[in-house]
């Protein structure tokens, strides 16, 4: 294992971090799929990690990761508390929500966490966070106060990472990306304004999907060159801990083409990064619609079709009547969108 910097905050951390999802227990509905050890089960696995380097454990509220913040809390006293870096998020943007959630988190954990997030800021919720009195507020008050160390900011939107890497009591940015959807991560790499930040990334599996065409080995060594400090991989058993955390892997650049060419042994992928330029003034979500298609192919079916038959009729009908096709004018992929909308609604059509 290799560490490094988490920009300005002063902590070192493992390039490989812990995601909690897969340890959960309980009845939530989130990706990857979890593999419920029982405590002491979950508490060994997350052992293994540490042996093998791993300083960094990421988890999330009750309603959000299930009881993955007790079994971490367990691991906790049992490695030593200062021997451990946690992170920790709540979706909440009031500002007395945020206090009350980081409260509770730290009674689930039975020790304060280290880094909060707000976690899944976007587009229609980010004045309620970044607003006074909202939940960033709060935990620059309980970062003053001493109950955590670092503030965050966890989404997974370009322009919201963005506005937390202007805004001064954002330590750390947590936000998504792999060898295939590298959009914000380009982007990132590209805007000096968030250098002194601590960046930690996600979904570098892809929620799984991605393990259907590459090894482990390949998509963490895949992302390493970006400027990110740690890449939470998801760990539900010991297998899964040893694949992401054994070997060094040596920064690799996977290239967007080598990566749509080995796609294309499976099937035909769409070729958008996920950059999110792609601005359409109904507000459509482009780019989460393309990734449903992706992700359908590899396996995701069910969950990426339900996804995809929330709105795909509606926004086929819009795109089959627009004119100006706005959406299109800032792709770098040139892709042309309402065709690929159709594509889509095909398929659920199909489905
Ligand atoms: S459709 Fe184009 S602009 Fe939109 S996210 Fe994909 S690559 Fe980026
Ligand atoms: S074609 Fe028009 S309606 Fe469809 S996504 Fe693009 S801008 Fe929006």
């Amino acid at each position: 294992m290799r560490y490094r910097k988490l920009g300005n905050t002063g902590l070192t951390v493992s390039e490989i971090g812990f995601g909690t999802i897969p340890i959960l227990s309980g009845n939530v509905p989130v990706l990857p799929d979890y593999c419920s050890p029982d405590v002491p089960e979950a508490v060994e696995i997350m052992m293994g990690a540490y042996k093998m380097g791993c300083n960094l454990y990421d988890t999330a509220i009750p309603e959000e990761y299930g009881d993955a913040e007790y079994k971490l809390g367990v691991f906790a006293r049992q490695v030593g508390r200062e021997n451990i870096i946690i992170s920790d998020k709540a979706r909440f943007m009031d500002g007395n929500d945020m206090f009350r959630e980081v409260e509770r988190s730290a009674e689930n954990l039975g020790t304060n966490p280290d880094i909060y997030f707000v976690h899944q800021v976007d587009e229609k919720n980010q004045e309620e966070t970044f607003s006074r009195y909202g939940a960033l507020d709060a935990l620059c008050d309980l970062k003053k106060a001493g109950v955590i160390r670092y503030t965050g900011i966890a989404t997974h939107y370009y322009s919201v990472a963005e506005r937390a890497a202007r805004d001064s009591r954002v330590d750390i940015i947590q936000t998504c990306g792999n060898i295939l959807e590298r959009g914000i991560m380009d982007r990132i790499a590209e805007n000096d304004i968030f250098r002194g930040k601590g960046l930690i990334l996600n979904k570098v599996y892809a929620a799984g999907c991605l393990l259907s065409a590459f090894t482990p080995s390949e998509l963490i060594g895949g992302v390493l060159h970006w400027p990110f400090s740690c890449a939470l991989i998801g760990v539900g058993t010991r297998e899964q801990a040893e694949a992401a955390m054994k070997e060094e892997y040596p920064p690799r650049d996977f290239t967007f083409e080598k990566v749509m060419s080995r796609l294309s042994e499976h099937f035909r992928p769409i070729p958008c990064t996920r950059c999110q330029r792609c601005h359409c003034p109904k507000g459509y979500e482009i780019h989460i619609l393309l990734r449903q298609y992706n992700y359908y192919h590899l396996g995701k079916r069910y969950w990426a079709m339900k996804k995809m038959k929330m709105n795909i009729d509606e926004v086929y009908e819009s795109c089959r009547r627009c004119t100006d096709r706005r959406c299109m004018a800032d792709c770098p992929q040139g892709l042309m969108i309402p065709e690929l909308i159709e594509l889509l609604h095909g398929l659920a059509e199909r489905a």
